[in-house]
């Protein structure tokens, strides 16, 4: 469907997802996605695709995330500017794409909503999406108000499902892409995993602060507002958890606005220091040991995933 060589994608990342990234992905046989809004503007997301492609020739995509924000954000008009880009493949992520889905077809672009259920999967295949991409519980950012983790999601999506669907969320090695495509996806997405890359055009600190992470490293906000999300565990994430504790039910945006925003979470990977603000990131970096280049992490998931079926799946089952 997307014409790319490894049934690998690397997820929407706010400030995460610049062209070097994308690039850097699709040239290594994977599909590449640029986040629409990293950039200020419609105008330079069309800078940011043009500035894409002058690094690769492979495939790549835009993820629109459409969710509640603190600055104002008109998604009609990123989804616009990704249309005039000729780009012909998104991620939607979030809210309902509904709006935007007679535009995106009319331009014969490709679909792709990340869901966190199974009963929001069909409803994007009911709109007329291409294929999802299944979030469980264990991803960074926002996992929805659910919390189940992929072993259960993932089939249960495939018992649902009949369009294709990559599996997200706690992706990061061979033995998640054997796993995914076992449990029925058809591919796997990695966010976090891409982020402890050469490529990844974030601050070395934070890189190596994800290899040292464990998998208890990260931390649930905003359930109370039911726009939950993941992000690695700092001071920032205590304290707005403290602000949670202390106003219980009668939280709201304004107490969390100045932990949470992502101009704080900019400046954590512009300047490496982990504790500026928050920063999303899945359960997953018990997982990375890293920081390897997106070719050398690709094909590395690759040849890992098919030792696993030759020497221990195959024969695992031979004996029975
Ligand atoms: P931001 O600074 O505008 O907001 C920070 C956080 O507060 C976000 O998680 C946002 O959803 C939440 N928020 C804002 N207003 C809210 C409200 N009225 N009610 C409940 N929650 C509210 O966000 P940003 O970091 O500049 O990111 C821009 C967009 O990208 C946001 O929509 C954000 O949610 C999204 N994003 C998505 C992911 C993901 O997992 N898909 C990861 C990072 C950011």
């Amino acid at each position: 469907m997307f014409a790319i060589r490894y049934p690998i994608v690397q997820g929407g990342m706010q400030w995460v997802g610049r062209a070097e990234l994308a690039a850097a992905v699709s040239n290594a046989g994977g599909l590449g996605i640029i986040t629409a809004l990293t950039q200020p503007t419609p105008e330079d997301l069309l800078k940011e695709i043009a500035r894409c492609r002058e690094m690769t020739n492979a495939p790549f995509g835009v993820n629109l995330t459409i969710l509640p924000s603190l600055r104002a954000i008109s998604h009609a008009e990123f989804a616009q500017a990704i249309i005039d880009s000729g780009v012909k493949i998104v991620e939607t992520a979030g809210r309902n794409p509904e709006p935007y889905m007679a535009a995106f077809k009319e331009a014969e672009i490709k679909v792709i909503h990340k869901c966190t259920s199974v009963r929001h999967s069909l409803k994007a295949q009911a709109i007329g999406c291409d294929a999802v991409s299944v979030d469980g519980f264990e991803c960074a950012g926002h996992p929805g108000e659910d919390d189940i983790p992929g072993l259960v999601l993932l089939p249960r999506a495939a018992e649902e499902l009949t369009i294709p669907f990559i599996a997200s969320g706690g992706f990061a090695d061979g033995r998640g892409l054997v796993a995914a495509l076992a449990l029925g996806a058809d591919g796997i997405n990695m966010g976090t995993r891409f982020m402890a890359t050469l490529e990844a055009p974030i601050h070395r600190s934070i890189k190596e602060r994800i290899v040292a992470a464990s998998e208890l490293d990260t931390a649930l906000l905003m359930r109370q507002l039911r726009n939950t999300a993941r992000y690695f565990r700092n001071k920032v994430t205590d304290q707005a958890l403290a602000v949670e504790r202390h106003q219980g039910a009668e939280l709201t945006i304004e107490h969390l606005g100045p932990f949470v925003s992502g101009q704080r979470g900019k400046i954590v990977y512009e300047s490496g220091n982990a504790d500026a603000g928050v920063w999303s990131a899945g359960m997953v970096v018990g997982l990375i040991h890293d920081i390897p280049t997106c070719a050398e992490l690709i094909s590395r998931i690759v040849s890992e995933a098919r030792e696993i079926v030759a020497s221990r799946l195959t024969p695992a089952l031979a004996c029975a």
